[in-house]
């Protein structure tokens, strides 16, 4: 691939603007680290820097910070300006899969001091994204499962039915506290199976059986 960096590649295809993603929005997920499944969504947000497309590369992920955990997640691009009452049928034109890489155990060390997110979920190539597809309105999403096979084997599977606050809930959360316009993106939380990502791993992103994206580490 010559000079282009994986951000040139990804920030070639359009302009994104906000990161936000989503914490413990599936009940397994909150219980599997021993979270409190919460009473309001709980949004924290990521560097345009750290997007990289998932178009069959490898991708550097940092070095001796401990473990690097994998979250695959479904991703809404917002195409309009939020307002009151929008419905996410008209706010939301695009979706894709992304994976949400988060320095566990530097996250750990966080939590305890009560600091923000920013060093565990903010890193270079820690937003993932694999390619668009149209967004088919929200029902038509319960009929699809998304899985993340690693190594070929199936580790995460989740259906936006099992959401503790559906997409619009999140949309009018974000779109309320932060602002919510074209060009930001919205990571939608994981489901439970997350776990660890090493050196030489290589990871699917299937919508359905669809495959949406495919990346190795490096
Ligand atoms: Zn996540």
């Amino acid at each position: 691939m010559g000079s282009v960096t994986n951000e040139e590649r990804t920030l070639a295809m359009e302009t994104i603007r906000n990161i936000f993603c989503v914490g413990r929005n599936y009940v397994e997920h909150a219980k599997e680290l021993n979270n409190a499944v919460p009473s309001s969504p709980f949004m924290f947000t990521k560097p345009t820097h750290a997007l990289v497309k998932a178009d069959g590369q490898a991708i550097h992920l940092p070095k001796g910070a401990g473990a690097i955990h994998y979250e695959a997640e479904l991703v809404l691009y917002i195409s309009k300006p939020y307002e009151k009452g929008i419905r996410v049928d008209d706010i939301v034109d695009k979706m894709a899969l992304g994976i949400d890489f988060t320095l566990r155990d530097i996250q750990t060390e966080l939590k305890k001091k009560g600091l923000p997110w920013l060093r565990a979920k903010g890193f270079k190539n820690s937003a993932v994204l694999t390619r668009w597809l149209a967004f088919p309105g929200i029902e038509p999403l319960k009929d699809t499962d998304f899985v993340l096979l690693k190594n070929d084997a199936e580790v995460q599977r989740g259906n936006i039915k099992e959401m503790i606050f559906d997409p619009q809930t999140l949309i009018d959360f974000a779109g309320e506290h932060f602002g919510l316009g074209p060009g930001d993106l919205l990571y939608t939380g994981t489901p439970s199976g997350v776990g660890a990502a090493e050196t030489g791993d290589r990871f699917t992103l299937k919508w359905g059986n669809d495959v949406l994206g495919t990346f190795s580490i490096e």
